[in-house]
């Protein structure tokens, strides 16, 4: 045989065999072996080879739908445009346990009303982002374990003296978000609210700022993220329902909640919550210490 026509699949073979060690050395890449299992790069997480672990990690990231706006859990930063907040680094905890590094995690923005459909069409592996567990929702997409407990309430301007609870609420306009519970609670609890419904909560801290509306109604504690930024407003009304923060996947990926459920009970065991709670929910004025939030985090939902 001519070995010149032989040459291109030579050179190939050496190509392939480098691409081979390099993606090893990255820890971009698992073949499965023997039984069919994949293991990650650092050999910390093997899963079976037909398990939706394994299809993240053979592609090689993990897409994560987190908030944008909301101070403490996922707000993104203008200027390094990076994403941070409770809710960001929970994510990380999970990419890490399946053998991912930070380059491999591809953080998008989800907004209340696009959780469930970014889950339906694929374009995330998981939604962590403010999202309240409820049978509703449960129908139509899985859940992890809760991994925090809010409560809605109100965020007026500091000189609001006629709001102070939700009853108040009633006649008054008042701003929610699309696809929210908090949107929904505010129709059951105050139906004669004017209730104005934007796409982000941020969107609703500026109509307030500029008149458009009186108060804004959803978590507690994105209420107390954007407290926190501007003292030109204030909390009223205590807490009206609870919130329990979970992590959305798939319908049927029952093997990922899982493993996420596996992630959130180690991060509640080995002190990472509590580490992350510190960082970024704990910081905001009034909150509990880390080990009382802890314990009001409910094992279900
Ligand atoms: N936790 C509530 C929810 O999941 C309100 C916060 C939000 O919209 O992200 O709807």
């Amino acid at each position: 045989m001519n070995i010149q026509r032989l040459f291109p699949l030579v050179l190939l073979l050496v190509v392939g065999l480098f691409a081979a060690c390099g993606d090893s050395d990255s820890g971009t890449t698992s073949t499965p072996k023997g039984g069919g299992a994949v293991t990650t790069p650092t050999a910390t997480a093997t899963f079976p080879a037909d398990s939706t672990m394994a299809a993240i990690v053979k592609k090689g990231k993990i897409t994560i739908g987190v908030k944008y706006d909301v101070p403490l859990f996922g707000l993104l930063d203008p200027v390094t445009k990076k994403v941070d907040g409770f809710d960001v680094a929970i994510g990380k905890e999970i990419a890490k346990a399946l053998g991912l590094k930070e380059e491999q995690i591809e953080f998008v923005e989800a907004i209340s009303a696009n959780r469930i459909p970014y889950l339906q069409e694929d374009k995330v592996d998981l939604i962590i982002s403010t999202m309240t567990i409820n049978a509703e929702r449960k129908t139509q997409i899985e859940f992890s374990r809760p991994y925090y407990l809010a409560g809605q309430s109100i965020l007026v301007k500091n000189d609001n003296t006629t709001i102070k609870t939700v009853d108040d609420l009633n006649g008054k306009k008042v701003c929610s978000v699309q696809g929210s519970t908090s949107e929904n609670n505010i129709k059951a609890k105050a139906p004669r609210a004017d209730l104005t419904s934007f796409t982000t909560y941020s969107a609703c801290v500026s109509a307030m700022k500029d008149g458009r509306v009186e108060a804004v109604s959803t978590d507690d504690i994105i209420l107390a993220g954007f407290a926190s930024k501007d003292q030109s407003l204030k909390l009223v009304g205590g807490t009206f329902t609870t919130e329990a923060y979970g992590i959305g996947m798939k319908k049927g990926k029952t093997d990922l909640a899982k493993f996420v459920d596996g992630v959130l009970n180690a991060m509640m065991q080995d002190g990472r919550w509590e580490k992350l709670y510190t960082q970024f929910p704990g910081t905001a004025p009034g909150l509990p210490p880390a080990s009382d939030a802890k314990a009001k985090v409910p094992a279900s939902a």
